[in-house]
């Protein structure tokens, strides 16, 4: 059924008037869009919940929501694995997998992504020894342009499999996914503040101790928010109510320790709607690059209130993952919506750049082919199979493009 004439992201930051925007029914009706689009020469884009601030999903073509496609479809507490519909909300799997006593072995800040629009950016939580959401995939279902289906796992066409797990939505329509999973478990949250000074020479301990750590930097106060989960046997706590304060504000990081099941305890409110860059940089590289970001914030932008957020993610494999051979920190820079936000953000971009970063798919850079190229060693890899699978760019917006074509 057709919809709406316009779609904009999250943030407000991105819209676009398509020839149309589809939800389609079924992945029957996914293939017939698809071949639809191919035959009027139409541009696909597929939208999750348009949660990247850039135009990631935006085109004068077909938008495409799976919001039709959504829920967990199988479940093997054995192999710890589960077979989802794409479209599903994260926030719609904590429940059913943990009936079957499964979870998710991390997650990032907030649940409202959906499935495919979180893996297909890299979108991760913090935890040394843990990967982003890519690195949980085992198994990937595609529509491709032509209107065939492709599974792939680490067995069955594995050249593909081993882009697909990021891959922007360049390589068609990602209808399912099988997703490596852990046993269900409890979190405790332990939240405090600290000085600068303090956070940075007890950090190393704490990323090595902590299975999640991470810390907001305040600029107003120039304070940290410290944040650490740990697994727990102990049982849930009540849910208290966590006064309002508004974003940079140490009280809104600082509250009361609990204990909850994983999948309750990892996302939190994000209801001020704001702009964001993130660049993930080597590990060994994170503080100084923190250390520089922040003399920026005082030197020069000393009216910025959002936080800085530092996190961590474990080196992976996948071609264009931004935590690619090597341990990685992510630092993440934030400005409110209504804010002008660009002269800062190019500022910090040079910062990180300085310090051999790699943008967040889904969040503010101004990267293009050339300079990513460089940055992402198995870079022809993925444009190889891109090429294969969809030869006349069906998938290919003109943002796309200015990202993965020289
Ligand atoms: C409030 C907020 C909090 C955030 N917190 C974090 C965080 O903690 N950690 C982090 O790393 N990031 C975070 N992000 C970034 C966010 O997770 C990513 O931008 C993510 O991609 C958004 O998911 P989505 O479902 O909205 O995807 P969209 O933005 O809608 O789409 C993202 C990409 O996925 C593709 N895609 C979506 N569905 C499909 C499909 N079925 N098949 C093929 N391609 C598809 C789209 O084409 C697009 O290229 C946050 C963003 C916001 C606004």
């Amino acid at each position: 059924m057709s919809r709406t004439v316009s779609w904009s992201n999250w943030s407000g930051g991105v819209s676009c008037t398509p020839q149309r925007v589809e939800v389609p029914e079924s992945e029957a009706h996914v293939i017939d869009l698809v071949r639809a689009a191919e035959e009027s020469d139409a541009v696909v884009r597929v939208a999750g919940s348009g949660h990247s601030f850039v135009p990631l999903c935006a085109t004068d073509g077909v938008v495409l929501s799976l919001d039709n496609l959504q829920g967990v479809i199988d479940t093997d507490p054995d192999r710890q694995q589960a077979v989802v519909w794409a479209g599903t909300k994260l926030h719609q799997l904590g429940e059913p997998l943990w009936r079957a006593g499964l979870a998710l072995e991390n997650q990032g800040d907030i649940d409202r992504q959906s499935l495919a629009g979180a893996i297909s950016t890299g979108t991760h939580g913090t935890g040394v020894r843990l990967g982003n959401l890519a690195t949980q995939v085992a198994g990937v279902r595609l529509v491709l342009a032509s209107g065939d289906i492709l599974d792939c796992s680490a067995t069955t066409e594995p050249d593909v499999f081993h882009v697909a797990r990021l891959s922007l939505g360049a390589l068609g329509v990602i209808t399912q996914f099988t997703l490596r999973l852990v046993p269900a478990y409890r979190l405790r949250e332990r939240t405090w503040a600290a000085s600068v000074d303090e956070c940075l020479e007890q950090l190393p301990t704490l990323m090595q101790a902590t299975r999640h750590f991470e810390f907001f930097w305040c600029p107003n106060t120039d304070t940290c928010a410290m944040k650490a989960l740990d697994p727990t046997d102990d049982e849930p706590t009540p849910p208290h109510e966590w006064p309002y304060a508004p974003p940079g504000h140490v009280d809104r990081y600082v509250g009361p320790e609990r204990v909850d099941w994983s999948y309750r305890i990892f996302p939190s409110e994000r209801s001020d709607r704001f702009n964001e860059i993130e660049f993930a940089v080597p590990a060994s590289l994170g503080p100084d690059c923190f250390i520089e970001i922040r003399r920026l914030v005082q030197e020069r932008y000393s009216d910025v209130t959002w936080p800085i957020e530092y996190r961590s993610v474990a080196a992976d494999d996948i071609p264009l993952s931004p935590a690619y051979g090597r341990e990685t920190v992510t630092i993440s820079v934030h400005q409110g919506a209504s804010l002008p936000y660009e002269d800062f953000f190019r500022d910090v971009e040079a910062i990180f750049r300085a310090f051999q970063g790699r943008p967040h798919w889904g969040k503010i850079h101004w990267l293009t082919a050339r300079d990513l190229r460089d940055l992402y060693p198995e870079w022809d890899r993925f444009q190889a199979v891109r090429e294969r699978l969809d030869p006349n760019g069906r998938f290919l917006s003109p943002y796309l493009r200015e990202l993965l074509i020289d």
